[in-house]
């Protein structure tokens, strides 16, 4: 399993979050977005996490992400060649399938001679377009270089119905570890003391992850075609999108109002 190993994953700190169970295993860690163009502070501040980085194998192709996030309709998904539809922005969807192109060329010459390659699941475990987008270079890579292909068992509100595309017609193998708190901790600290943390704050880690070996498609498997046991993390996130945030003019008139019931009490 841990045999001629890689990890690849979008954005430092998905590591540990989704993997934090195997990265001590790893012959290397490699992450594919550094800058991101909606936040031009971010990119120095993973670089200098990596270069504090307690483990040495670790690295970034440093490519600026495409933006993707929350670009999707993630109530009714729709998978395409590159990874999931952004229905939202037509400017962004060109991003991505440019950021694909780019993955492919770049990934080819650094997975070529693997046995096992760990990476998002086909759901981008809370639902990240960009991590589905990595996972699906890697499985593109996988017919080419017959490695075996792992990801782990998060998934949330948002990314469920994504996952649902892969409940029947898809086996997996999968094993149950304990996840890496102590070194997942001492990250989060480096990611924090650079400003480059992006999850919650607060976070309550889950004991144990599963990986799961998704079977290519040259495998002998019985499909199963109704159901398919395995095991989920499940996250309950709250993400506020573009359409569900009340529109400026209407927060303006609310903070107006909650003024003026503090000095005027009583009226409404
Ligand atoms: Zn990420």
């Amino acid at each position: 399993m841990f045999d001629s190993s890689v990890l690849i994953v979008a954005h430092p700190d998905d590591e540990i979050l989704w993997l934090s169970s195997v990265i001590d295993k790893m012959d290397s860690i490699i992450f594919c977005f550094n800058d991101s163009p909606y936040n031009t502070e971010v990119g120095d501040a993973r670089k200098k996490a990596i270069a504090q980085y307690p483990l040495l194998n670790v690295s970034t192709l440093d490519i600026v992400e495409p933006d993707a996030w929350d670009k999707a309709d993630w109530s009714q998904p729709v998978t395409t060649d590159y990874g999931i539809k952004l229905e939202k922005c037509q400017e962004a969807a060109l991003r991505y399938q440019d950021t694909y192109e780019k993955l492919i060329s770049i990934l080819r010459s650094i997975v070529a001679n693997r046995k096992n390659v760990f990476t998002h699941n086909p759901w981008g475990e809370y639902g990240h377009e960009e991590h589905v987008l990595v996972y699906r270079v890697l499985k593109a890579l996988q017919t080419e270089f017959h490695y075996d292909l792992w990801f782990s068992n998060y998934c949330s509100n948002r990314s469920v119905n994504l996952m649902d595309h892969y409940i029947s017609g898809f086996v997996t193998d999968y094993e149950c570890l304990s996840v890496n708190l102590a070194l997942a901790e001492e990250i989060v600290e480096v990611y924090k003391k650079n400003g480059c943390w992006t999850w919650y704050a607060d976070y309550q880690w889950f004991e144990r992850e599963c990986l799961m070996r998704a079977k290519p498609s040259w495998e002998q498997a019985e499909l199963l075609l109704y159901g398919h046991n395995f095991p989920v993390n499940y996250i309950k996130i709250h993400v506020e999108t573009h359409e569900q945030r009340p529109h400026r003019i209407v927060r303006v008139a609310e903070k107006i109002t909650r003024c003026l019931e503090r000095f005027f009490p009583g009226r409404k």
